[in-house]
């Protein structure tokens, strides 16, 4: 995993120190020895992660990071901050300014290198999301990825699988209030537990007398479920060497025992803020994936879905020599239900079709709305023949129950015109099929309305 790291010292030395040590993981490192100079590197360049000195004159690392946490185009760069002492007043006033993470000086080899890389990862997902979100081309997507989502107000959900008693009581009563926490000395339990309940955070003692704790981990890592869960891992002295597999296998954090209360809760809280930045991104990306494929209105697919998908089934079923069938329905006279009833009443009118239609056709065929009072239904597996019957059964469906318009139940008269296709033996391709499906419609129009038309293969 390699990533660019700037890091931003006022004290020459203290940027090469870290420098060596970074370059030596392979990492690629830039740096900067004041304020403005690492603001404007972070908008030019790709920066992974900022590691940032907390005491430089001029613009010290809090304004540094909430500048870069107000702007757009820099907000979601993961930003460590560096103190001199461990002192908590800096931790919250860091927290406050955005910081992602801290080290405290002089910075341990270990750390540095958890940190980052738990930031790169984290950093590699963010990214993914946010091409994601804008090769769907939302326009409201920058807005959505600056927002600051954190909701830290709640008490975070989190398991802790650790089998001794006394650590287990220690860290019960450090987070009392703190988290909502679940306990379980059974490594195979917990992770059955953490596969059920939606946690925020895992945390894992390394002391088990016959169990071997970074199994669970990689194993947490493996399932769908936990896949995106933090883990932090309660560690001994001297374990440095599991800790860095742990690491590679996807922890995001460790702890040292003796357990530092400020520390467990500084760390479970940068965790937990962490993961609902990202679940809360996550949820938007796929909501805004959904409604570039939905149609509003009607809550059916639209066209931009039915162009991206009808190639795809089209394909599967030559290669199946499976049958494939398409309607296309057109509203009879729809304008004057618009002139008549006015546009919301033709829009309800258009709803209520729309719930019919869905109810007349099964779980696999695609409907679409495909542009006015147009509508696509693709059947996979489905012959003329049977395509006909469906057609016919919707074309029932609507006449024969008038539609309701309005509050004061006011009803009215709704047909349809559908015309049929199916996929031909032979040649055949999905821009003639749909153009047979229209020639189709066409005829049932001109023969009267209110009817089927079917082109036989
Ligand atoms: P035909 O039987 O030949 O299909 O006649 P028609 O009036 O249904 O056909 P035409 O295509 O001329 O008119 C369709 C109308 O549908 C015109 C347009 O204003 C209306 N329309 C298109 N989209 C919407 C919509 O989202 N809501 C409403 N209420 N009306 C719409
Ligand atoms: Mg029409
Ligand atoms: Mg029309």
């Amino acid at each position: 995993m390699t990533a660019r790291i700037l890091v931003v010292d006022d004290i020459p030395a203290n940027v090469r120190l870290l420098e060596v040590r970074l370059l030596a993981e392979y990492f690629e490192v830039l740096t900067a020895n004041n304020g403005p100079d690492a603001i404007e590197t972070c908008e030019n360049g790709k920066v992974d992660v900022v590691l940032l000195d907390v005491m430089m004159p001029e613009m010290d690392g809090f304004e540094v990071c909430r500048r870069l946490k107000s702007d757009p185009a820099t907000s979601h760069i993961p930003v460590v901050m560096i103190t001199a002492l461990d002192q908590v007043s800096d931790r919250v006033r860091g927290l406050e300014a955005g910081a992602d993470d801290f080290l405290t000086k002089p910075v341990n080899d270990l750390q540095l290198m958890t940190r980052v890389k738990s930031l790169v990862r984290l950093k590699s997902l963010t990214d993914e999301l946010r091409l994601r979100a804008s090769t769907t081309r939302n326009i409201g997507i920058e807005e959505l990825l600056s927002r600051n989502f954190a909701s830290e107000d709640t008490t975070p959900k989190v398991l802790l699988i650790d089998e001794r008693k006394s650590s287990v009581e220690r860290i019960q009563k450090m987070l009392r209030d703190r988290a909502d926490l679940d306990v379980t000395g059974d490594p195979h339990a917990g992770f059955f537990q953490a596969a059920e309940t939606p946690y925020e955070c895992v945390m894992i003692s390394t002391a088990f007398a016959d169990f071997d704790p970074l199994r669970l981990c990689s194993q947490l890592r493996s399932l769908d479920r936990t896949r995106f869960v933090p883990i932090i891992l309660l560690a001994e002295e001297g374990e440095e060497e599991r800790i860095i597999r742990g690491l590679e296998l996807g922890i995001n954090d460790y702890l040292m025992r003796p357990i530092d209360q400020q520390e467990l809760t500084a760390r479970l809280r940068t965790q937990v803020r962490r993961k609902r930045y990202n679940d809360q991104l996550r949820a938007s990306v796929t909501q805004t994936i959904e409604m570039a494929v939905t149609d509003g209105l009607t809550g059916l697919h639209n066209r931009r879905y039915l162009d991206s998908h009808l190639q795809t089934l089209f394909d599967r079923a030559v290669a199946r020599r499976r049958p494939l069938s398409v309607m296309i329905t057109d509203l009879d006279r729809f304008k004057s239900i618009n002139d008549a009833h006015g546009h919301d009443g033709g829009d309800e009118v258009l709803r209520e079709f729309a719930r019919r239609l869905r109810k007349n056709v099964r779980g696999i065929d695609l409907a679409c709305r495909f542009g006015g009072e147009e509508f696509v239904v693709v059947m996979p597996d489905t012959d003329g023949v049977v395509a006909e019957k469906v057609a016919e059964r919707i074309r029932a469906e609507i006449a024969q129950k008038p539609f309701a318009i309005g509050a004061d139940g006011k009803t009215i008269e709704v047909t349809v015109s559908v015309g049929v296709s199916s996929v031909l033996k032979g040649v055949d391709t999905v821009a003639a099929l749909m153009k047979r499906a229209d020639l189709a419609l066409y005829e049932a129009k001109s023969g009267g309305r209110n009817r089927v038309v079917a082109k036989a293969a």
